[in-house]
């Protein structure tokens, strides 16, 4: 009985201890940037993220295999609890400024790095395409019932007052919010798709006199290049720990800890060299940073080669103008998939999309074909004009117990019918019947169709623009009787034929 009561007031000095030291840590003002916390926390939990990052230590720190300028379209997430969390397009804009010019070495690094300072060829853009492949501005905004997100994935998912990221694939997420007790953190490659992403306090994000910073030595905009840095893999410069720690890059001085100002002519480890206090991976203020080395830049590119992390970045299209017709196209297979297959031609007779050779599964061992009985759906992008959608049949039977179906983004039928034939089918359809926006200030022309977009939803990016929808083909559109229309900002004028 004695024993028992003794080892559970143990257990509460020892409880009481930890709780102690987690809220020393959680209170150090000092610590600027929560991704290693988040990064520990991962590697405890996440064992497939383990695996990769112990994997990723083995990448040889030779040039990358890519070579040229890196897009990478950006979405802001904005989640406010107040007017002044909810940060203006304009703070956005700078913010994006920052980011284009240190990872386009715009900012020319100090001479006393010069022999290893480098340019990662990078650029950003704000998203002008959505994933559904309607016409953005590369912001959202949400309102949230939270006042502060700790660092962790909340702001990242509805259920927790926060708002889901597009995918990684395509998009790097900025999400702007309250975070209490940090300046941002970020995800390192190969998290999960639903994380991925970057989260920056909103007094600590962009850059400008007129804009609201907790702290005037971080108002350059710099916290937003150090989480990059993070999101294409560098760790801080001191390694997270002492000198017998590194951060893994053969030129970036081993340091004892972070530095914090503008500590230059500081020691390093080695006694012989100075602490690279100018680094976008230390903790120095905004002012101070100006570097990236060239050892950190081949690893930032490294996600860029074929096999690299975020190499699917590439090929994204977050930066292209709009789609113009979004098609979508449902085939619902029969039992025997495997059988078919599909090509779409336009009026050139050239084949824009197919798709064939589905898995047949194992009659032998009695598995299915993995597409038997179910649906498979596949979204085209495609200019106006007259299509055959052609299915094949190498049994001859078709698939007449299952169908077909063509809709428009507006969820119209354009074809649809039962997989009956033989071994040939061929459905000619048309798509051009876009909706019209126009977008521009009230200066702009609107009566050159120029200046119409294909369909886009409303986005707050316009608010304070014209937004004119129209129902009908542009060159149906007659408006020179309009002139005396009164539009104030903000309205929506609906033109129907
Ligand atoms: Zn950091």
């Amino acid at each position: 009985m004695a024993l028992k009561s003794k080892s559970s007031c143990f257990q509460s000095i020892t409880l009481l201890l930890i709780i102690s030291f987690l809220s020393f840590l959680k209170t150090n003002a000092q610590d600027l940037c929560g991704t290693y916390e988040l990064y520990q926390e991962m590697m405890k939990n996440d064992p497939i993220f383990r695996i990769k990052q112990e994997k990723s230590k083995t990448q040889a720190s030779a040039r990358s295999q890519f070579q040229g300028i890196v897009t990478i379209p950006v979405v802001v997430h904005v989640v406010y609890n107040n007017e002044a969390e909810n940060v203006s397009d304009e703070q956005i804009y700078s913010q994006i400024e920052v980011l284009n010019e240190d990872f386009g070495n715009v900012i020319s690094s100090p001479t006393m790095w010069s022999d290893v300072a480098a340019n990662p060829q990078m650029e950003f853009c704000l998203a002008t395409r959505d994933i559904n492949g309607n016409a953005t501005c590369g912001i959202t905004r949400t309102y949230t019932d939270s006042t502060v997100f700790r660092i962790q994935t909340s702001v990242k998912d509805e259920s927790t007052g926060g708002i889901s990221g597009w995918p990684a694939t395509d998009y790097l997420n900025i999400f702007v919010c309250d975070i209490a007790n940090v300046r941002g953190y970020a995800t390192f490659p190969d998290a999960e798709d639903s994380i991925d992403g970057i989260v920056i306090d909103y007094l600590s994000f962009g850059r400008g006199a007129q804009f609201n910073f907790s702290d005037p030595r971080f108002n350059l905009g710099r916290t937003g290049t150090h989480e990059v840095g993070h999101w294409l893999r560098l760790s801080h410069i001191w390694g997270d720990g002492g000198c017998d720690i590194d951060d893994g890059i053969s030129d970036t001085p081993s340091s004892p800890g972070p530095n914090y100002g503008c500590a230059i002519g500081s020691l390093a480890c080695r006694g012989d060299s100075l602490n690279m206090v100018q680094n976008y991976m230390d903790y120095s203020d905004d002012g101070c940073m100006n570097l990236f080395t060239q050892g950190q830049v081949n690893l930032m590119r490294k996600a860029f080669d074929v096999r690299g992390s975020r190499v699917s970045i590439l090929s994204s299209k977050g930066c292209d103008a709009p789609a113009q017709n979004d098609v979508h196209f449902t085939i619902n297979f029969d039992e025997f998939p495997q059988d078919m297959r599909w090509e779409l031609l336009n009026s050139s007779n050239t084949t824009v999309a197919s798709d064939g050779n589905f898995d047949p599964g194992d009659e032998v061992l009695n598995i299915p074909p993995p597409l038997a009985n179910k649906s498979k759906l596949y979204s085209w992008d495609l200019p106006d004009g007259t299509y055959n959608l052609k299915f094949y049949d190498s049994f001859g039977d078709g698939f007449p117990q299952g169908s077909y179906e063509i809709r428009s983004i507006y969820n119209e039928v354009i074809i649809s019918g039962p997989g009956t034939f033989t071994s040939e089918l061929t459905i000619p359809f048309t798509v051009n019947k876009s909706k019209y926006r126009f977008i521009g200030g009230l200066n702009n022309d609107w009566y050159n169709p120029a200046n119409w977009n294909r369909f886009s939803y409303p986005s707050e990016c316009y608010n304070d623009v014209i937004i004119i929808e129209a129902d009908c083909e542009v060159d149906q559109l007659s408006l020179s009787e309009q002139k005396n229309l009164v539009i104030k900002d903000g309205a929506v004028l609906t033109v129907k034929q």
